[in-house]
This record gives C-alpha cells, structure tokens and sequence, in this order.
C-alpha cells in the first residue's frame, strides 16, 4: 500500500461533471488499495471571479489590511472544490473528508497574496487515512502565527500538494493537469512541442522560475528539498485506464541526470509575460548606484529580475532592470518621485510591453555558442534584444512583447526540439 497525493487545477475541476470524473479517477486509486489524499485548485476562473468582486470594491488598495482580505476572498475558491469533491467521492461509496488549510493545520508566514509554507502538521491527515478515508486538503493556502487565511499566490495549488506529499512523506505526488506532461515549451504557443517522458529536477526548476506555468517554481524547489516524487500527467484522459498505465503517463521530474539528458544542449524554451522594464537614465556614474536604486525598491517589497547598467558617457549611465508587471506602476512611482531626483537623474522611462524568452538546458554547461545561436536565431527574425541575462543552464533575453510566439516558435526550430530525442 502506498501513500499517493493526487493535485487537480482548476480546469480538471472546471465544472461538476468533472469534479465527479475526478472522484471516478481517485476512487480507483482507492481501490487500488493506496492511501489518498487530494489537493484540489478551485473551479477554473473562480480566483479570477473572486478577485475581480475585490477589485471592483477597492481597485487599488494595496495596504496590508487590504492583502488580508484578499486571501480571505480568494480562499474561498478551494474550499468549494473540496467539499464538493468529498461529496463526490462519497456518492462513489467511498469515505471522504474535506479540509481547509486552517484545519489540516497548513501554516504559513504572513505575506498575503504570496505566503510561505513553514510546516504542516500531519497528526490528523494520518488519523483520517488509518480509519481508511480519502483526505481532500484546500490548495493554495494556509494559515499564518496569528491564526488568519493567507494564501500561496497563483498556482499555489501545485506547492500545497508538494508541500503535503512531503510532511506526510508520500510515496508519490502527480499533478494532474490539462495538458499530458511537461513539454519542451508551452504546448498553446508552440504545436510541435513535445512531452518530455523526464524532465531533470534543475531544468524543471529553470522552466518554472522562467515563465513555464505549468508547475509553481515553490513546488519545484519543495520536491527538491524534500525528494518528492513527482509526476505531472493528464487529467483528460478516460478515467477507467488501467492504473498501471495511467501511473506512467506524463512527465517525471528526475533528481538524477542520466546520459541521455547530456546529449540535449537546450531541453526547453520558457517565457514570461509578467514583467516590466524600467530605466533611470543618466544616472552620475559613481559607486553605490546600484545599490540606492535596488536597495530602495526591495525595501519596497518589489523583486527585480534583470538587471543592465550601460557603459558610461561624460560620468553618466544608464541604468534598466525588470519588475513584476503588477509592481511597475509603484516602481515608476517610486524611481520618479523619490529615487531619480535624490540621484540627480535626468529621467526614467519604462515599458510594460516587454517579454522574457529563455532557453534551458543542462548542457548548456559544456556547450560553447549556444547563446550565440539564440541571438543569431532572434537576429534572423528581425527581433531586438534588449537585455540579456545568462546562468549556466540558461539564457535569457528581453524583448518586445510583440514578438514573442515569434521568438518561442523560431527558437523552438532553431534548437530541432521537435525532433524526438536520442537515446
Ligand atoms: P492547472 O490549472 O492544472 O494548474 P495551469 O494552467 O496552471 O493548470 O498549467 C497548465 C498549463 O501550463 C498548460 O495548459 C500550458 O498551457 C501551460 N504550460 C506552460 N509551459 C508549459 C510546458 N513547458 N509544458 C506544458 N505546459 C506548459
Ligand atoms: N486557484 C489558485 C489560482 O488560480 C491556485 C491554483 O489554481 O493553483 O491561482
Ligand atoms: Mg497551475
């Protein structure tokens, strides 16, 4: 008998004929004779409905009172899909229970909208698996040291149930989901993208961080922590195919790189729409620059991603980086009234119609020229780059926002990703 941790998003769930196919689905695992829990996302377009209700209320409210109550909202989208699954798992014949993050207990810090999971506590989980009933635990949320809802940020499902796969030392975690694995770029950008049967646990970790949403980066970094088996596979396919069958499908994330990953230069192409770009020009060229600007916009909570600080003219330069697209009003705010008159700046200007394109590969890491290719590709197509940022499974560029099914599509060419893979 196994302990099996099943993730449903919000499509698998999107009405209530597919929350009863997947009771179906989990009441074969039940059968099966595996210990089963469930960690359900809400209804698909649910957090979206419930955050829209918010913002009609408060459109711009971001104080800390105001992320309370937003989690306080957007939690409520979990708690319908599990007590519907329990009831649906019930009416299968099976015992079901339903619990919320507060319950369980999930406990989290207290940064609303984007929480941390700290520890979740398995004593009741286990006592509800030995009298052999079904546990189904909200995703995407928790409980913070003062006892209010706080939630994961989007796609926070997908840590919840990594996160519960490992407290309760599972022996597998899938994440079922719309599409049938992890593919070598979004499968709605790119049609000849192709599933990957593994993915290795730092590549994944890249695509994640990179834009590729098919998984939370949190998830990815807690089954590396914690050695979670994890599988992401389809929720799509009939729900009476043979266990056997359906515990193979999709795509495995592996910790151990095995020869045949070597041969793949560059695994997959991510991107991200999410970020703005924004650039104080004319900044004095002098030390410390960096740090007034960067240090001012973290202590206002806004993460920076690329960063580009320009060659110096006459004792001045340039300095750009990317932000969430969601912070860029704040962040424009903040470098035009506070940062670029304290610097002595002559202006800032920004850009929220910019995307990052990046391609992954562990090896990249003893492969010469493949940033090159990357740029020679995007050259081809006419497409500027505007900043680049490179590790040593990755690269990245930023480009306008226009060109991006572009680049992702002729990278994907470029990089013969399509082709089947060599053994
Ligand atoms: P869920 O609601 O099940 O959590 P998500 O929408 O969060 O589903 O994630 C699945 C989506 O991720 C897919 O529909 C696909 O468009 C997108 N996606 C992005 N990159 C990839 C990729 N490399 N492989 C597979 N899917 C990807
Ligand atoms: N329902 C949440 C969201 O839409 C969490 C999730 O689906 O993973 O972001
Ligand atoms: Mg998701």
């Amino acid at each position: 008998m196994s302990l099996i941790v099943h993730k449903y998003g919000g499509t698998s769930m999107g009405s209530t004929e597919r929350i009863r196919t997947v009771a179906k689905r989990v009441a074969k695992w039940a059968r099966a004779g595996h210990q089963m829990v469930v960690v359900p996302s809400a209804m698909s377009g649910e957090t979206n409905r419930l955050l829209a209700l918010a913002k009609e209320v408060s459109p711009d409210k971001l104080t800390v009172e105001a992320m309370r109550e937003l989690d306080m909202i957007a939690a409520t989208g979990e708690q319908v899909s599990v007590g519907l699954l329990s009831l649906a798992l019930q009416a299968e014949g099976l015992d079901a229970i339903s619990y919320s993050g507060w319950q369980v207990p999930i406990k989290t810090d207290s940064t609303y909208t984007k929480a941390r999971i700290e520890s979740i506590a398995d004593a009741r989980v286990r006592e509800e698996l030995s009298k052999g009933k079904v546990v189904i635990i909200t995703g995407f949320q928790g409980i913070d040291p003062d006892g209010h809802v706080t939630t994961l940020g989007r796609g926070g499902s997908d840590t919840s149930a990594v996160a519960v796969a490992a407290a309760l030392k599972a022996d597998e975690c899938l994440i079922y989901t719309d599409v049938d694995g992890v593919y070598t770029a979004d499968p709605r950008i790119v049609p000849e993208a192709r599933r990957m049967a593994s993915v290795s646990f730092e590549e994944m970790l890249e695509m994640a961080s990179l834009g590729s949403k098919v998984l939370q980066i949190r998830s990815v970094e807690f089954a590396g922590k914690y050695r979670v088996k994890l599988r992401v596979l389809s929720s799509f396919t009939p729900w009476d195919i043979p266990l056997a069958e359906e515990a193979t499908s999709g795509t495995l994330i592996t910790f151990e790189e095995d020869e045949k990953m070597e041969h793949a230069v560059v695994s997959g192409i991510a991107f991200n729409r999410d970020e703005a770009k924004v650039t104080v020009m004319g900044v004095p060229d002098k030390p410390g620059i960096a740090y007034q600007i960067l240090g001012q916009v973290a202590d206002a909570n806004v993460d920076v991603d690329v960063i580009v600080q320009n060659v110096s003219h006459d004792g001045r330069t340039d300095f750009s980086f990317t932000v969430h697209r969601n912070d860029y009003p704040r962040t424009m705010d903040l470098l035009r009234s506070k940062i670029a008159p304290a610097l002595g700046a002559k202006d800032v200007s920004g850009d929220a119609k910019i995307c990052k394109v990046s391609i992954v590969g562990i090896g990249m890491r003893s492969h010469v020229g493949i940033a090159a290719k990357m740029f020679r590709t995007l050259a081809e197509e006419g497409i500027n780059i505007q900043m680049i940022t490179t590790s040593e499974i990755k690269t990245s560029v930023v480009i306008d926002e226009k060109y991006m099914e572009l680049a992702v599509r002729a990278l994907h060419r470029a990089f013969e990703l399509e082709a089947p893979q060599t053994a």
